[in-house]
């Protein structure tokens, strides 16, 4: 009896590990990922270049990785520069240079008279959402999520979100701009007051919170009334679907999910 007990102990205790960090080697990554990469590559919307470099696949540990990753040195053919070289799949770095062209660009040239050249930012990442143990994947285990520490302006100037989003009002208001503006791009935009994690960051993912990936996370929720109408730009609804076969997207509108608050972060 003993003996069964301390083989219950031990497989128990492998399993408790295992669900620790989430990565049962016998899950397979979601379909859906792989096919938002095939249609992203196929409408050609991410080209290998001077800045971003065809790798090979990473497939693990457990279900962490990408089919077709790029090595990111730039965005915007080179334009924004990132402060350190990214590893991304293609649907996150076609929809970062969308929100770039369409929304950061326009809010940095009305609010400071300049262009942004750089960004601080984090990508790919094998961990569950904000690092706690026995958390979901993060969808940066995927490659399909960007993190925005800082904007570097041509003039030299720095806007860090964590100094900015309470700091003075012009950066403020950049700020928001900027991040109003990614609810349109992105199926997940975090920032300073969503939670304790990301007083320092934009957190921005394309995850599919429902299986037709229409449900929006952004938060908090702002009470700001954009100046950058990217329509003016690229016509109704900038969002890509990446095969999704979904029509345009409405703007997003907190879901039953986001009200009762539970889904946890990132
Ligand atoms: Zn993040």
């Amino acid at each position: 009896m003993r003996r069964v007990m301390y083989a219950f102990t031990v497989l128990s205790g492998v399993g408790l590990a295992l669900s620790g960090c989430g990565l049962f080697s016998f899950e397979e990554r979601e379909a859906w990922r792989g096919q938002a990469e095939q249609a992203c590559l196929a409408q050609g919307l991410v080209q290998p270049s001077a800045y971003a470099s065809r790798m090979s696949s990473i497939n693990g540990p457990g279900v962490c990785g990408m089919e077709q990753p790029f090595r990111v040195t730039a965005l915007a053919g080179g334009e924004v520069e990132l402060s350190r070289t990214a590893t991304l799949a293609c649907p996150i770095i076609a929809s970062t240079e969308d929100w770039l062209r369409d929304i950061v660009q326009p809010a940095s040239q009305l609010y400071f008279g300049a262009r942004v050249v750089e960004i601080r930012s984090g990508d790919y990442s094998c961990r569950t959402r904000n690092n706690q143990r026995g958390a979901r994947l993060s969808e940066h285990a995927f490659g399909n999520a960007v993190d925005v520490m800082a904007f570097r302006l041509s003039d030299g100037r720095l806007v860090t979100v964590q100094g900015g989003w309470n700091g003075e009002a012009v950066e403020r208001e950049f700020l928001r701009e900027v991040f109003v503006g990614a609810c349109r791009y992105f199926t997940t935009v975090l920032g300073p007051g969503s939670d304790r994690f990301h007083y320092d960051h934009f957190h921005i993912d394309l995850a599919r919170h429902d299986p037709a990936g229409r449900i929006r996370v952004c938060r908090p929720t702002l009470k700001f009334t954009p100046r950058i109408d990217p329509q003016a730009v690229s016509g109704p609804m900038s969002t890509r679907t990446f095969g999704m076969g979904a029509g345009p997207t409405p703007p997003p509108e907190p879901s039953a999910s986001v009200r009762k608050g539970f889904l946890s972060l990132y």
